[in-house]
């Protein structure tokens, strides 16, 4: 037995080796115990957002990045179809309003950069710093249990199979399949949407060197691949001699490796959806059947810490707290975000990340006795609303554009499409989008600004007649752009109205999640959420808009005008009611 320590962290991946380090550099004496020290071989974490860097760069772990191969990534590269691309790149120093930070550029230029690497070197990197630290012990053991006092149930330490220790905190961070979420880490469990296939191609199947790819295979897949689903594709280098290629593959259920239904589901609905050197990459690789490796892509939307009686002396947090997709490659900035806020507040307050950077998250000299939980638990309140500002965006912003970019329907077809036209536009319509993405502007209203930007921009084009798609024509692959006549107005109408409902459905159940501590979610998602009573004043006007519209058209098409148009569909009725009077 051992009271050597103030705090225990369980899990050296992502946050447990960063914020180890950060709160020993912060006067901690913190015991790190990781069940496997050796590399880890996965196809998760590979590509860190600016947002991230300067989260590194706070917390003084910015060299991490350096020795490991890491590429330099300056923007993402859209692709609509195979044909059709835009890019967008992060922005400048000075197009980022100084009240949502400032930090060192990485890029030359003053440009902000990302940064795509080995999740294993990466790892190693962040260890070899967690090893270096002073007051940081380091133990390969797993944790088998916690131990909780027996009078207050509050949790004192942890059990190994060899030993027990313990300290006034606990940290939880073992990750995604985390053994202790269930039943310490809040009200939520996470909810698999779909899962990634991750396989190494070649350097040269990147088509733009230093750009994230995100291929919306949707469009190709109505023209190749009929009744099959198929998800977006990430394409990224991570290293000079390796491109990373990750297929979505939606729903909860993967197709089997070991029986070849997944090679087969990649090379016959796959392969063709995708750009052709990268497609024709990965045809090449299932022809050698190198290794498919599969993770799954869940939702678990963060609860508020240390708030129940068996949760006093613990903090879960990383991925065992919170969970998005991982289509904006976010997790890892939200990680490390919460590495910041953890090391300012339960630091000894000789140093924090914060220091120059952010005045306006005060620690009371009272909370930095850790054993006074009272303390510590107002200020893990405090934490839980501090990280909602970036982390609510770069949740909200995964969940909302996988549901437009994954999931196969017409009106989310409309919105797709006119969110690739919003970037195509350049100047406010990039700079803010992928600011959000970068995790450089950590403002949720932007991201509701942007999000219904686009929406009534699709619309627009609707209208205009660049967008508009005879109903069910996007799913049999047959949409063409056509003007639409005034006649078409009501259909439009009736379009816009469905448009913009799906939007709300797309945005609004992530929203509630982020905002109420006991959520929902609307139907077709596991937590149902209370989305009609707030949009009753929505419907009520768009039935009113819809009636006025109709009364319109009535009058229009019988207006001399146009009542003896041959081109009127109306002709023949109105011909008909002109005869019964
Ligand atoms: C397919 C996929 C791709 C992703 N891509 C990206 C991306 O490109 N960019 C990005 O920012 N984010 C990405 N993410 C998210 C990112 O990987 C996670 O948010 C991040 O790794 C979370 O860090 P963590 O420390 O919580 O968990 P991990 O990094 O998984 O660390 C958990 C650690 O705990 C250890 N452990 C587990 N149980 C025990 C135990 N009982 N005792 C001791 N140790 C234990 C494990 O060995 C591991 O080392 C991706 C996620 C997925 C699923």
């Amino acid at each position: 037995m051992s009271e050597a320590y103030d705090v225990i962290v369980v899990g050296a991946g992502v946050v447990g080796a960063a914020l180890s380090t950060s709160l020993g550099r912060a006067g901690r004496r913190v015991l790190v115990l990781e069940r496997d020290m050796s590399e880890p071989d996965r196809i998760v974490g590979e590509l860190l957002q600016p947002g991230g860097v300067r989260a590194m760069q706070l917390l003084g772990l910015a060299d991490a990045l350096e020795g490991i191969d890491a590429v330099q990534t300056v923007g993402y590269q859209i692709f609509l179809s195979p044909e059709e691309n835009v890019r967008i790149q992060y922005p400048h120093i000075a197009e980022l309003p100084s009240r949502y930070g400032r930090s060192e550029p990485l890029g030359p230029d003053m440009h902000y950069e990302g940064r795509s690497f080995h999740h294993g070197q990466f790892i190693m990197s962040l260890r070899a710093r967690m090893l270096a630290q002073k007051n940081v012990t380091a133990i390969e053991a797993a944790v088998t249990s916690l131990v909780h006092d027996a009078h207050d149930q509050r949790v004192l330490g942890v059990r190994t199979n060899t030993a027990s220790y313990y300290a006034p905190i606990t940290i939880v961070a073992d990750g995604i399949f985390s053994k202790f979420r269930k039943e310490y880490g809040g009200a939520y469990q996470p909810k698999v949407w779909s899962h990634f296939v991750g396989i190494e191609l070649p350097p040269d199947a990147v088509l733009t060197p230093k750009h994230g790819h995100v291929i919306l295979n949707q469009k190709a897949a109505k023209m190749t691949a009929q009744n099959q689903q198929v998800g977006p594709a990430l394409v990224y280098q991570i290293g000079p001699d390796v491109t990373r290629l990750l297929v979505d593959v939606p729903g909860p259920v993967l197709p089997s490796a070991s029986n070849g239904a997944l090679q087969r589901y990649l090379s016959s609905v796959v392969v063709p959806c995708l750009p052709s050197k990268i497609g024709s990459a990965l045809a090449q690789e299932l022809e050698k059947g190198t290794r498919l490796r599969t993770m799954p892509n869940s939702f678990l939307p963060p609860s508020m810490q240390g708030m129940r009686q068996q949760q006093f002396g613990l903090i879960v947090v990383g991925d065992a707290m919170n969970m998005r997709h991982p289509l904006t490659g976010g997790g890892m900035t939200v990680a490390f975000w919460d590495c910041v806020y953890l090391t300012h507040i339960l630091g000894t307050g000789a140093w924090s990340p914060l220091d120059a950077y952010d005045d306006s998250f005060p620690v009371p000299a009272s909370a930095r006795d850790l054993s006074n939980w009272t303390e510590v638990q107002s200020m893990l309140r405090a934490w839980h609303w501090k990280r909602k500002k970036l982390a609510s965006v770069i949740n909200i912003l995964a969940m909302s554009l996988y549901s437009l970019f994954g999931v196969p329907n017409d009106h989310l077809t409309i919105l797709r499409t006119g969110c690739f036209r919003y970037f195509e536009r350049g100047g406010d319509c990039v700079r803010g989008p992928i600011s959000l993405l970068a995790g450089l502007a950590p403002d949720p209203l932007l991201l509701v600004y942007h999000f219904f930007s686009v929406a009534v921009y699709s619309v627009l084009l609707m209208f205009r007649g660049d967008l508009f798609v005879p109903i069910g024509a996007a799913s049999k692959g047959l949409a063409k752009p056509q003007r639409p006549s005034f006649l078409q107005w009501p259909v439009l109408c009736v379009r816009a109205i469905m448009v913009m409902t799906y939007a709300c459905f797309v945005i609004f159940p992530v929203i509630y999640t982020e905002t109420s501590s006991k959520m929902a979610f609307f139907g077709f998602r596991a937590y149902p959420t209370p989305i009609l009573k707030p949009l009753w004043p929505f419907f009520a006007s768009s039935a009113i808009v819809y009636y006025c519209v109709s009364k319109m058209q009535y009058a229009g098409v019988r207006s001399e005008t146009y009542a003896k148009d041959p081109k009127n569909p109306y002709l023949k009725q109105i011909a008909k009611e002109q005869s019964h009077h």
